[in-house]
């Protein structure tokens, strides 16, 4: 089966609290929840906690959603049906 935009719409409705973040800079992989969080630098930044890399950036602004993973070699999330 093809992969479609419908599926990506799907990654995007997920959970993110069992995230894995797998850093870009040095390859640390690393729950979401314990990055270092700037909520208002200005937008959402979240730090990797061995490399202090830029790996997420998340912003609103002017009618538009802004997502940064430049910095992420790889984003790992529990599927809905794995439960
Ligand atoms: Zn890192």
């Amino acid at each position: 089966m093809a992969t479609t935009l419908d599926d990506l719409r799907g990654l995007f409705a997920l959970d993110l609290t069992d995230a894995v973040l797998t850093c870009g800079g040095c390859g640390a992989s690393t729950e979401l929840r314990a990055h270092d969080l700037y909520p208002d630098a200005p937008a959402l930044v979240v730090r990797c906690p061995s490399c202090t890399a830029v790996v997420l950036r998340f912003g609103t602004g002017g009618g538009r959603v802004r997502l940064d993973l430049s910095g992420t070699r790889l984003l790992t999330v529990t599927a809905p049906s794995a439960g």
